[in-house]
């Protein structure tokens, strides 16, 4: 490729939209350009990092026995309410009508569609297992789309959906695409964790995410140095944790506290840690209202509330609610003499950390009152006792009571054990050697493309520009005769650059009547691992000039070892000693 042609529109300055490195370098760089919020353009550059990536996907999912397909991102609703997913996914599906009024949607993923395919195409025992999978469009209209490629709207996604006959078959094939995602990230040049996480409305059994481990990534891990136990935040296991010491009456008292409704101000006002308190929030879901009641100085996970209610949507209540329902105000509710009626506050989650027969601050439901000495389990029901709070840094792992750390996180893959969600809903059967009719098991396996090119970018890039690892790179190497204008110069360029190519690497000839120092910054903005500079010097002494894009200081070889030093970027990359952020 030369530059001259190439359309790469490099910008000096930091587009002041962009928040996080990959954004503001696969715009800086020329790669990609927002046509609406979350939907982009790939332009020649950064359509080249998603082709490697997608090339690594498509050769680690063929090896572990995957077939490709491509289905349709334009979805009939029919196949979305034979689900149920129609109602439950909420205004992320962006729904659309055709000509004749009929209801489609644009595709999120894929789950209906195979399991169509597959209960009209796969009847025997003897067809299964199957693994099938597809790199496409995926439309998902996020609330806030940001970072560039990292969460749109409109963006590419390799999913892949298993069918096996049991369990063992589905685990078994679960575990192949664990391995295949190790074989993936590890060829990206990511360096990743595996964690536990919430299967969302997707459902199933069990689910692990990939996360590259970055300051700018959305997730947080939780990690035990003890004994190795990570996962989402949203996931992660409840913890141990001691009640803290305080004086409290031996009945349950009223006490005033006017104006306080926080758990700091009541906590302080009363003189007792917020670990002694009890925060009582009402929450509503599609079908009631609920209690929940966790220590004071903790915070409800609401992913684990939500699927722990199977509820699909979740909130809670306003303050008009919580007067009606409690007979007191927002700030003020506490289980004691909490009515449980149908239509009304229907159940009491307690969380685990709740102690049983310890006293706690409660409110009263009542303005500007709280109640002490209240004992748990004796003066309001600990009938429904869960795990409900988040996890966080610095608590106490269940399993072997080290102390948890955490870790920053961009999930760029994600697999599911589905079980028979979709196969039993939508009668995806087959016969097995008894001739009896069962539903497949199913697995479903996703990985973001876009993402995974941005998240390569957070990991590796510079004050310069990008330092793509060379397995993403859009080039392998960039030939660049400082000046054009010197016909030695670029005589020696476009024979460098020939020998190159015809060797089968990818070049990038910079042949513009730019600056050298204009054509370095450019080239070290893009991010290409290898810099072959045509300058006088190395001319004069029948030597090339070469440097790869991390390292500080470039050497002259001889021009006989010149695709030889190309083909040893990828293992100087894995064997470099300044490993950059
Ligand atoms: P997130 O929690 O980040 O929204 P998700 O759990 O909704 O992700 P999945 O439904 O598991 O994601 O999708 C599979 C993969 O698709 C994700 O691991 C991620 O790499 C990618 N992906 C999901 N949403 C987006 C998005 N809005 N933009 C880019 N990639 C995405
Ligand atoms: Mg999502």
């Amino acid at each position: 490729m030369r530059f001259s042609k190439f359309l790469c529109p490099t910008l000096r300055e930091d587009p002041s939209e962009a928040e996080t490195a990959s954004h503001r370098l696969m715009l800086r760089g020329g790669m990609i350009r927002q046509v609406a919020s979350g939907i982009y353009t790939l332009l020649p550059l950064g359509l080249r990092v998603i082709r490697k990536v997608e090339t690594i996907v498509r050769e680690e999912m063929s090896r572990a026995g995957a077939q490709e397909v491509f289905m349709p991102a334009v979805l009939p609703a029919e196949l979305w309410k034979e689900s149920g997913r129609w109602d439950v996914m909420g205004k992320e599906l962006l729904r659309i009508k055709d000509r004749n009024e009929r209801e489609f949607c644009f595709g999120p993923t894929h789950e209906e569609i195979i399991t169509d395919l597959v209960r009209r195409e796969i009847r025997s025992y003897r067809d299964l297992p199957r693994n099938f999978f597809q790199i496409q469009t995926k439309f998902r209209d996020e609330v806030r789309p940001r970072f560039g490629l990292m969460r749109c709207r409109e963006f590419t996604m390799k999913d892949a959906y298993s069918f096996d006959i049991n369990e063992e078959g589905a685990k078994a094939s679960y575990d192949q695409m664990y391995e295949a995602y190790h074989r993936i990230f590890s060829r990206c040049g990511l360096r990743f964790s595996v964690v536990d996480a919430d299967s969302g409305n997707i459902g199933g059994s069990q689910s692990q995410e990939f996360m590259v481990l970055a300051d700018s990534g959305e997730d947080e891990i939780i990690r035990c140095p003890g004994c190795g136990y990570s996962a989402n935040s949203e996931k992660a296991d409840g913890v141990i944790s001691k009640i803290p010491e305080a004086k409290m009456p031996n009945q349950m008292e009223k006490r005033e506290t006017p104006g306080k409704s926080t758990v700091s101000d009541v906590a302080s006002f009363l003189e007792v840690p917020e670990g002694r308190l009890i925060k009582t929030l009402i929450y509503k879901t599609d079908t009631m209202y609920l209690a929940v009641l966790l220590p004071g100085d903790r915070e409800v996970n609401e992913i684990k509330l939500k699927s722990a209610l199977q509820a699909q949507h979740l909130g809670l209540a306003s303050a008009q609610e919580i007067q009606e329902l409690t007979g007191g105000p927002l700030g003020f509710s506490g289980p004691v003499g909490l009515k449980i009626e149908k239509g009304k506050i229907e159940r009491i989650l307690v969380d685990g950390l709740i102690e049983k027969d310890e006293s706690y601050v409660v409110g009263a439901n009542e303005k500007d009152v709280h109640l002490v000495g209240v004992v748990a389990g004796k003066d309001f029901s600990m009938q429904e006792v869960l795990d409900l709070h988040r996890t966080r840094e610095g608590d106490q792992c269940v399993k072997c009571q080290a102390v948890l750390q955490s870790d920053r996180g961009i999930e760029v893959g994600h697999i599911f054990r589905l079980g028979t969600k979709y196969s039993e809903i939508m009668q995806a059967t087959f016969s097995d050697p008894k001739g009896e009719l069962k539903p497949s098991i199913m697995g479903c396996y996703g990985i973001g493309i876009g993402r995974t090119a941005a998240a390569a970018i957070e990991q590796n890039h510079d004050a310069r520009g990008v330092i793509f690892p060379p397995s993403l790179a859009p080039f392998d190497v960039a030939v660049i005769p400082v000046q054009v204008t010197n016909e030695d110069l670029k005589r020696e360029g476009e024979r460098l650059y020939a020998l190159l190519a015809d060797s089968g690497l990818d070049v990038l000839l910079d042949d513009r009547e730019e600056s050298a120092g204009a054509k370095f910054k450019d080239l070290d903005l893009m991010g290409i691992p290898g810099k072959i500079t045509v300058g006088k010097k190395g001319l004069a002494q029948g030597k090339v000039e070469v440097k790869m894009r991390w390292q500080e200081e470039s050497q002259f070889i001889d021009p006989s070892e010149l695709v030889d030093w190309v083909r040893s970027i990828p293992q100087a990359w894995d064997t470099r000693s300044s490993k950059v952020a």
